[in-house]
């Protein structure tokens, strides 16, 4: 089966990943527009905590940047947790698949965990609703003393009142994940064709028969759809509307600082802070809806710097080596966008990983693969399907 994949992000090349393991011959086409979410990522595997609202700080985040708990956040739906947590798990298994076929690590880290911080009651209150939504599911999670915190992570402020951590959420290397499936897939005979940008879409009798592209033509039985932020736009080309928008991230990376300078990656209603394999801190990130512009105003920096100094008071010392932005794609519920549509029978979409597509991607594209392959599915992939969308009942944020 002669597969073309549209999108070098972490969905398209773990998709083809998967499916050359299982002996199709995969073509991946990339562009590299600005704003590509995988390389903006802070890989965050914070499974439980997106899911909770405890693990991305903006989801607190008010107009002017200031903590805004009354608008939020909800608790995503329970199976997103479960779709996330059981996404997580196939990080173990890949890490070692990917040094066998690439010889690249991916930084997947055990044992840092995430701890949301709590600063004052209204937090409190809000991560004990939480805690009892918890209590009847196989979550693992503790509540740590203000006393705790200090001692497991002691350059933490002395203004937090406690934490919740969940050990099981980690981090990885986005770049090196996206990077090691692709050579990965490569080794098994896909072809990665970079710096080539889709612009048409061949069909005949209501199926897609190939793609046409910057580089030329490109014949296929199957289409996958990993175009990120862009699906939309090439779910167009074969008439299909698709609910996908970009929703801007900027992040802040210092420069490297001894190693275990933070034990933990931290949470915190103003930001996240983690810090990478070679000593940079990550703080991250803002939530903007401003189509696909990947400028990174200063402005929408200070709140994230703020509150990461509010954090850890010593990060006021340190110095900002870079700032980015990227574009995450966005959908009207947060689940991903995965599998067939009703109107093209070899038409398949990878995308919409939104906030948490690093850590969803795996159990993504698994789910991807089944369906184009006709396998049993690893999760419901009900929740996942376009035709849940009704048309003219989505709204996509300005
Ligand atoms: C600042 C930020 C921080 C984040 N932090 C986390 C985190 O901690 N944990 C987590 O799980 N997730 C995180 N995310 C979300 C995660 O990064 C994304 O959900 C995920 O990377 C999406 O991957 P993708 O492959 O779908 O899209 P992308 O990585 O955007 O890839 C899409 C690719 O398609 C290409 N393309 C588009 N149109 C065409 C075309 N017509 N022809 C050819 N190529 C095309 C683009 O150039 C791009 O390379 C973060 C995102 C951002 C922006």
């Amino acid at each position: 089966m002669n597969i073309v994949v549209v999108g070098g992000g972490v969905f398209g090349c773990l998709v083809s990943y998967v499916l050359a393991r299982r002996g199709c011959q995969v073509t991946l086409l990339d562009k590299d527009y600005p704003g590509s979410a995988t390389s903006a990522s802070a890989g965050g595997l914070w499974a439980v905590g997106e899911s909770i609202g405890l693990g991305c700080g903006v989801i607190f985040h008010g107009k002017e940047g200031k903590a805004n708990i009354d608008a939020g956040p909800q608790p995503l739906p329970r199976e997103f947790m479960e779709f996330l947590m059981e996404s997580n798990r196939y990080f173990p298994a890949l890490t070692q698949e990917f040094e066998r076929h690439s010889g690249i690590h991916i930084e997947a880290e055990k044992g840092t965990g995430l701890l949301y911080v709590i600063y004052n009651d209204k937090e409190q209150q809000y991560a004990s609703s939480l805690l009892d939504w918890l209590s009847n599911s196989d979550v693992d999670v503790e509540e740590w003393s203000s006393q705790q915190v200090c001692q497991r992570e002691p350059l933490m402020t002395a203004e937090q009142q406690g934490g919740v951590y969940f050990p099981g959420d980690n981090q990885v290397n986005p770049m090196l994940l996206a990077n090691a499936a692709r050579q990965s897939a490569t080794a098994l005979g896909a072809v990665f064709k970079n710096n080539t940008a889709v612009t048409g879409i061949r069909m005949n009798n209501g199926s897609v028969t190939g793609v046409d592209t910057t580089h030329g033509h490109f014949e296929c039985d199957v289409l996958v759809n990993a175009a990120g932020s862009w699906s939309g736009q090439l779910a167009k080309l074969a008439g299909l509307d698709l609910p996908i928008f970009p929703v801007r991230g900027q992040i802040l990376c210092t420069e490297a600082m001894r190693k275990q300078t933070l034990n933990f990656n931290l949470s915190t209603s103003d930001c996240y802070i983690l810090q990478k394999a070679h000593g940079e801190i990550l703080i991250g990130s803002t939530t903007e809806f401003c189509g696909y512009d990947v400028e990174v105003p200063v402005e929408n920096l200070v709140g994230l710097a703020n509150g990461a100094r509010r954090a850890l008071p010593m990060l006021s010392q340190s110095i900002v080596k870079r700032s980015w932005s990227g574009l995450r794609p966005g959908t009207p519920d947060e689940f991903p966008i995965l599998g067939p549509v009703t109107e093209i029978p070899n038409y398949f979409n990878a995308t919409g990983g939104f906030r948490t597509g690093i850590v969803g991607a795996p159990l993504s594209a698994e789910i991807v693969a089944a369906h184009i392959l006709g396998l049993e599915q690893p999760f419901d992939p009900e929740h996942f399907l376009a035709s849940r969308f009704t048309k003219g009942d989505i709204h996509l944020p300005q």
